[in-house]
């Protein structure tokens, strides 16, 4: 591989599919590439495909058929490399991780492919592509986080930032793709994590939300030979103590790792957010078992009580699988019953079908694909009416509301984020109040949506920008 620099295109158009992380990536990419530090031939971002020079996809794995639909986007800019040659298009990400030589190989009009752990050395690759005219496939997997794999973002967008703290995932749960895509779980320093926070806390970011497939179970590296006695809760603290950040959350958790000394800070660090995000797949014993979760549904609730206890109105969310191979009426009516026990504000509930390459996909006793969309229906009708009571008790109370910015629907209203992650659409400009995005106010929320609320100021107004 050449490694000299050379002149490169000056547009990049880059299209996100999938999580968090994902997009994180992404931000992550371009700020590599818009860069100037970076050297001679720094990109500018472009919305439109049709007049890029670099075309990136970065994929996701999670969905059905994520492979398929790689291919089909891939053949809308076939035209683009036929009509402009010098165009490079590259998928990053997940189906690259998985499908890696395949993809250059099925996709002859393709330039570059480049899996989750190799994304940092985007530039260095198509400087490769450029000068070699190579084709160019980097999906090596490292089980130690390289010092320019984690750049800080150069541009911050709003008062809220994205903090990876880990990559991968180590459960190999019987349906889950991630940990062959993302790898092994590998941790950040925490002073790395920290001197990001406090850089983006500098430049005006007031909310942070840590995030990793598996953030409980964080657990960074030895440091000069010395393997610190660090854990997740130990980085949150030092996350709260940062000066300029006023909320913090993080998600994934994983029930398994969730300790007992991590749901006490939500009781003592103000800081934070008055949510969490904690899947439990099924209300089944035996579905958990199957599903290789490592945790009874006593024992999930038993966490959710005393989250409750600590934290009286957490807002709770979960994630749910209905119809994993040999889900019967009864392990369904469990996770019926759960739903009930734990009231979420919010449930993200699909409908299982099987990844290729993971465990559940070889299980036999497959559910009818009929009464799976019949029990999602069942369970998703339940879960808005839930969801609505739950919204509506906030009506008439005071709640402490970041402000993000412009309402996407109306200009003249702001939009922010309440502690227990609710949206709230309030009035702008003409209101009589002065607020600007990164203000902590206090609204009272006088109605209730779907999917937001609204707000009028209180009296007190502004708690602290
Ligand atoms: S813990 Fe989450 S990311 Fe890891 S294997 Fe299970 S579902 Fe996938």
């Amino acid at each position: 591989m050449k490694s000299t620099e050379i002149s490169v295109p000056e547009r990049v158009y880059i299209e996100t599919f999938g999580c968090q992380m994902n997009s994180n990536d992404s931000d992550r990419v371009l700020s590599i590439l818009t860069s100037s530090c970076n050297g001679p031939g720094g990109y500018v971002k472009t919305g439109d495909p049709f007049s890029a020079d670099l075309i990136l996809l970065n994929t996701c794995s999670v969905r059905d058929k994520a492979e398929q639909k790689v291919y089909s986007l891939l053949g809308r800019f076939k035209p683009v490399k036929i009509e402009r040659p010098s165009v490079i298009i590259a998928v990053l990400g997940c189906v690259a991780q998985q499908q890696g030589l395949k993809l250059l190989k099925r996709i002859p009009y393709l330039d570059m492919v480049v899996g989750t752990q190799n994304l940092h050395r985007i530039r260095e690759l198509l400087i490769a592509v450029k000068n070699g005219s190579e084709r160019v496939v980097a999906v090596e997997e490292s089980l130690t986080i390289g010092e320019d794999e984690y750049t800080v973002p150069t541009k911050v967008d709003g008062p809220k930032a994205f903090v990876p703290i880990m990559r991968g995932c180590d459960n190999f749960c019987a349906y889950c793709i991630v940990p062959y895509t993302r790898g092994r779980e590998v941790s950040r320093a925490a002073v790395d994590i920290i001197a990001e926070i406090k850089e983006l806390a500098s430049r005006g970011v007031k909310e942070v939300t840590l995030i990793g497939q598996n953030v409980n179970s964080y657990a960074p590296p030895a440091t000069g030979g010395v393997k610190l006695n660090e854990n997740f809760s130990a980085l949150l603290k030092e996350v709260v103590a940062v000066d300029g950040v006023n909320r913090v959350r993080f998600v994934t958790s994983h029930p398994k790792d969730t300790s007992e000394e991590l749901i006490a800070l939500f009781g003592t660090e103000r800081k934070i957010a008055t949510s969490l995000h904690l899947p439990v797949q099924s209300g089944s014993n035996r579905l958990l078992k199957l599903m290789g979760r490592g945790y009874t549904v006593k024992e999930y609730l038993g966490k959710i009580d005393l989250l409750k206890e600590v934290k009286p109105g957490i807002a709770l969310s979960s994630d749910i699988i209905v119809g994993f191979p040999g889900e019967t009426d009864e392990d369904f009516s469990s996770t019926m019953a759960l739903i009930e026990r734990v009231r979420y504000d919010n449930l993200f509930s699909f409908k299982y079908s099987p990844r290729p390459g993971t465990r559940a996909a070889l299980f036999d006793s497959q559910v009818d694909p009929a009464v799976a969309s019949k029990r999602l229906q069942i369970l998703q009708k339940r879960q808005r009416q839930i969801s609505a009571e739950k919204s509506e008790a906030l009506k008439g109370r005071y709640l402490e509301v970041l402000v993000e910015g412009a309402s996407k629907g109306d200009k003249n209203e702001l939009t922010g984020r309440t502690a227990c992650n609710k949206v709230v659409n309030f009035p702008g400009s003409g209101s009589g109040f002065n607020v600007v995005p990164g203000d902590m106010i206090e609204l009272l929320i006088t109605d209730v949506y779907p999917n937001s609320l609204r707000g009028v100021y209180n009296e007190r107004g502004l708690l602290c920008s």
